[in-house]
């Protein structure tokens, strides 16, 4: 399919919680702790009423601060800033594996986060990579809306000067990549088990196995053009000897 060749890819985009680091750290976990502190303190819940809510907002709307924003009036800098106050070096270290994967992805490097930019540079620095990245786009610089929404994928692309074709998207949630997708971009979803790849064109279990997937779609210039999920198994093994044409076109 004609509309599939060609691509010039500039920018490739991770996520950043349990994308660009592993889910088992933990990290996201105390994130979530604190959402759900935040919740109690600010809407006279249990600790059980507020996970239920929690749990509800994050279906319904996307994130709990979409839902906060939606049904309360809050202060969305202030919760911001709470739910982000964790100590990242208890649950996260330098990684040299990470640095050398980035180093050998010859694109931009972007972040971008439904956190805060902030939050996303503490993170990068705790595992040593922060030099790689041009820049970090938090929810506040796309405001305030999360991943769900198209408008949010179309602001960042406006920042980064680039097409939605140029740009390859890293992500752990499946829905969060459907937008970007539709906009055109090539999406690589981590994780083992999705609730439902139907927003991604890869699958692979760590953001460890990129490196061979990005290095066929910058040999091949083209992102799938089927909307069968291929998996980083099924892609074949990230060796040099395998034919361009081994990406799906
Ligand atoms: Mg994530």
């Amino acid at each position: 399919m004609l509309w599939a060749m060609g691509r010039n890819y500039e920018v490739i985009i991770f996520d950043l919680d349990d994308t660009i680091y592993p889910r088992h750290s933990g990290l996201m976990q105390e994130v979530g702790r604190r959402i759900r502190e935040w919740v109690v303190n600010h809407l006279g819940l249990n600790a059980e009423e507020a996970a239920t809510v929690q749990h509800d907002y994050y279906v319904r709307y996307g994130t709990t601060l979409a839902g906060l924003l939606a049904e309360h009036s809050i202060d969305p800098r202030s919760y911001l800033s709470f739910v982000h106050d964790v100590p990242i070096e208890k649950f996260l270290a330098e990684d040299k594996a990470l640095a050398a994967l980035l180093q050998s992805i010859p694109l931009r490097k972007v972040i971008y986060t439904n956190g805060t930019a902030d939050y996303a540079w503490r993170v990068l620095r705790a595992l040593g990579v922060a030099d790689y990245f041009e820049q970090v786009i938090g929810i506040e610089e796309v405001g305030l809306r999360n991943k769900l929404h198209r408008e949010a994928h179309e602001q960042v692309l406006a920042r980064l000067g680039v097409p939605a074709s140029a740009c390859i998207m890293v992500e752990d949630s499946a829905r969060n990549l459907g937008p970007a997708r539709e906009l055109g971009m090539t999406t690589i979803l981590v994780g083992a088990e999705p609730e439902s790849d139907d927003g991604a064109d890869f699958v692979v279990r760590d953001v460890m196995e990129l490196e061979g997937i990005v290095r066929r779609l910058l040999e091949s210039g083209c992102r799938p053009a089927s909307l069968n999920t291929v998996r980083a198994d099924e892609a074949g093994p990230a060796d040099a000897t395998r034919s361009p044409d081994s990406v799906p076109a």
